[in-house]
């Protein structure tokens, strides 16, 4: 048995009662199924257990990183220094406020969301159903797809900061663009989120949520461990296209690949470092700029 470092004995002593647990795989958090060690990866299942987290991270002078599903992550081979903090289904919970308005906490799954307000005869999160990661991470990465957005549907996020204080702010003030919110440079950290949805027939959205299941499972490698699309759409193109006139598909870095089926995936074909990975981004990227003359950027957050 490895000794403790001094890290994980003081959080153990300082927070007795929190799930923590020591060098914990990324690989076993991460959709990409990549990721060395992880020194303490920490699960609050409540707001203050998350507050005390934040504080203790502030003495010990440690600053947390916060995984959701991992679902856009590449996590490194050689692990994680210090404290990961994971939230998905630690933080959970979803309620009816009505008016067309539900609140989910930052943990449950988008799928989830989405199957709760079809329940309730609201649409607004059809989009979001087949979209892996969690409420908080979409919020992060103003997650979309089929037309939809968060941005569109999100009323009201609320947020801690590093020090444990929560406020919340309306949508307008989250920054959100493609693929981006405030977030990103605040560092701020979503423990729930109300919604604003339209009320429609819940037969009709859940119609509508087997369609775009349908369609992703005829488009994309979900067979295939993957973060979705790898990099970020360029303006005035896409980025599966310009990869596949490049000549990329199927390219391939050790275990990680362009994926055949859909040149937007980079996929994890068994035994794929994150070195493979980075690698691989980046050849295609480079690839991509001498063809096209398009510089592509990874939609994959690289830690
Ligand atoms: C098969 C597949 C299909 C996909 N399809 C789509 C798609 O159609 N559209 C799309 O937009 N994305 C898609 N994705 C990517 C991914 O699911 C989204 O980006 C999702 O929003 C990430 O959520 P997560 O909980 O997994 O976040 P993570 O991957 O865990 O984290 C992503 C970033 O968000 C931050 N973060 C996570 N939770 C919080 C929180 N509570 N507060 C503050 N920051 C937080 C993390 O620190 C990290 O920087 C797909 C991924 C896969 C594997």
């Amino acid at each position: 048995m490895t000794e403790l470092t001094d890290f994980q004995r003081a959080l153990a002593a300082l927070l007795p009662e929190t799930e923590l647990r020591f060098r914990e795989p990324m690989s076993r958090h991460t959709s990409l199924r990549i990721g060395g060690g992880a020194e303490v990866m920490a699960f609050p299942k409540t707001r203050e257990e998350l507050a005390e987290l934040l504080k203790t991270s502030v003495l010990l002078d440690r600053k947390p990183a916060i995984l959701g599903a991992g679902t856009n992550v590449l996590a490194p081979d050689g692990g994680i220094p210090g404290l990961v903090i994971c939230l998905k289904d630690c933080l959970d919970g979803m309620e009816d406020l009505g008016s067309h308005r539900i609140r989910a906490m930052a943990g449950v799954t988008m799928a989830r969301c989405a199957v709760f307000a079809a329940n309730l005869g609201l649409s607004g999160l059809e989009f979001a159903h087949g979209i892996p990661g969690t409420v908080g991470g979409g919020v992060y990465m103003n997650a979309g797809a089929y037309g939809g957005q968060m941005a569109d549907v999100v009323e009201l996020v609320e947020l801690m900061d590093r020090a444990g204080n929560i406020r919340s702010l309306p949508a307008e003030g989250m920054g959100f663009s493609y693929r981006h919110s405030r977030l990103e440079d605040t560092g701020e950290i979503v423990t729930s989120v109300v919604f604003r949805l339209t009320p429609k027939p819940a037969q009709e959205i859940k119609t509508r949520m087997k369609e775009l299941i349908a369609k992703r499972t005829a488009s994309q490698p979900l067979d295939l461990p993957s973060a979705g699309s790898a990099f970020k759409r360029p303006e005035g193109g896409y980025a599966a296209a310009l990869i596949e006139q490049a000549g990329l598909k199927g390219f391939r870095v050790g275990g990680a690949a362009i994926s055949e089926k859909h040149a937007g995936f980079a996929v994890n074909l068994g035994g794929a470092t994150a070195k493979d990975m980075r690698s691989l981004l980046q050849r295609v990227s480079d690839q991509v700029l001498a063809c096209s003359g398009i510089r592509l950027e990874p939609e994959i957050r690289i830690w």
